[in-house]
């Protein structure tokens, strides 16, 4: 009999086993459908021994002192400061748009933040009332800026247009005055020095904790006798889409391996303008790794394929309110993690997430004693 079932292992699902086992006790059963632990973060060695992001290129940054220093127990560290480069009109320029994008773009010299500022204010559009990522964008510099960074890349990456997705997608891109070129502005920017994977097997590297992958949930749940379940998959699926399916957005990546050793100057470039792909990635800038090749990855956005991304608009939210209102009602079933709670959320959130459960679980559930 265990103790716990949690269903998925990513951040969500790892990081409650690794609490429960530790801190608890408990004897925890993980199970995921993927052939690997990890979730969406898995990385892998491909065949040419490149390390490589299975599911796309997974930056981490916090704000967390908290969140880094619970990680930190489970890897050490490298520095790295991501940055991206947009491809627009031909030439490749720093997004987040700062004062070298707008330069290199118009031919100007505007040589401090309030002379950015003036300029950006003589494009920009007030809005009285900002409520999508349209409005978001154009507000702070204007259409046509919006139209050559934004609105082509989203309607990719969403198949929708900016004008009906919530302000909180583009709102993650600032827009800056200076001529700061890093992607995050966190705290902390930092990668797990062996991969994420090595992170992810250190975590659930306990004596009370099993992991079994190619399970689904829905063939094991009545074979394998468990008190209580940590839920880190899709809620609408856990609930057998009663209330309709909340939409996910799907991505299809493609792994490259090139003969050279260097592909791109920079880890990440974005196609807002042409290409069906959304950006390329080239993973030495993140891992460090020295080799006489490099790999790189393709992001094609689709409708369909495992759920990547919950999209944030008004009614989605509903819809899944409706969910969450069935969830809280469901006895012995905690729901967490990006899918299990439908929110955009970035790998440092759901570890912040997982252990704010975890502390409610351990003050509403007494510990037993176990000699
Ligand atoms: P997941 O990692 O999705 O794990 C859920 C697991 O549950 C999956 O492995 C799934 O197989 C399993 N599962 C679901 N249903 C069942 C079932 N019925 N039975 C068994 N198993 C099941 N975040 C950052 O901080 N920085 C980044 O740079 C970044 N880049 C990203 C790039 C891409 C392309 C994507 C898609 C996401 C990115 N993220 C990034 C977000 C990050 O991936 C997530 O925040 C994090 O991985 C979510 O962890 P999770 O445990 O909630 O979910
Ligand atoms: N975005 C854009 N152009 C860019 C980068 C981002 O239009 O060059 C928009 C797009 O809608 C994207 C969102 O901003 O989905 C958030 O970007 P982020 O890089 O955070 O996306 P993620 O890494 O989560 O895919």
């Amino acid at each position: 009999m265990f103790d716990w079932l949690v269903v998925g292992a990513g951040f969500a699902g790892c990081v409650l086993a690794e609490r429960l086992a530790t801190q608890r006790g408990e004897r925890v059963l993980i199970v995921d459908r993927r052939p690997h632990i990890g979730g969406n973060a898995y990385d892998r060695y491909n065949e040419d021994g490149l390390l490589i992001h299975e599911y796309g290129p997974h930056i981490f940054h916090t704000n967390s002192d908290m969140v880094l220093s619970y990680l930190s127990q489970f890897t050490t560290w490298r520095d790295y400061t991501h940055r991206v480069l947009a491809e627009v009109d031909g030439q490749r320029v720093p997004i987040p748009i700062n004062r070298t994008t707008v330069n290199r773009l118009y031919g100007l010299s505007l040589g401090t933040d309030e002379e950015m500022e003036a300029w950006l204010a003589a494009r920009a559009e007030p809005a009285e009332r900002i409520e999508t990522s349209e409005d978001v964008v154009v507000s702070k510099v204007g259409r046509e800026l919006y139209e050559k960074f934004f609105r082509g890349y989203t309607r990719k990456q969403w198949g929708l247009d900016p004008s009906e997705l919530d302000k909180s997608v583009t709102a993650r891109v600032p827009t800056r005055t200076d001529t700061d070129d890093r992607y995050f502005a966190d705290k902390h920017q930092v990668m797990p020095e062996h991969g994420y994977t090595r992170m992810f097997q250190a975590m659930v590297a306990h004596p009370n904790i099993t992991v079994m992958v190619q399970a689904d949930y829905r063939d094991i749940r009545h074979l394998i006798p468990h008190r209580r379940v940590i839920y880190s998959g899709q809620i609408d699926e856990f609930f057998d889409f009663r209330f309709g399916r909340l939409p996910y957005r799907s991505l299809r990546f493609d792994h490259v391996t090139l003969d050279t050793p260097r592909h791109q100057n920079v880890a990440v470039v974005n196609y807002p303008q042409t290409e069906d792909f959304t950006r390329v990635t080239e993973y030495k800038y993140l891992t460090g790794q020295e080799h006489a090749k490099t790999a790189i990855t393709y992001e094609y956005p689709t409708a369909d394929g495992d759920p990547y991304y919950p999209v944030p608009r008004p009614e989605n939210q509903e819809r899944y309110g409706l969910y969450e209102a069935l969830a809280r009602a469901t006895p012995d079933v905690w729901f967490v993690g990006r899918l299990a709670t439908y929110r955009y959320y970035n790998m440092d959130q759901v570890v912040g997430q997982a252990l704010a459960t975890f502390r409610r679980i351990d003050e509403k559930l007494p510990r037993e004693d176990r000699a």
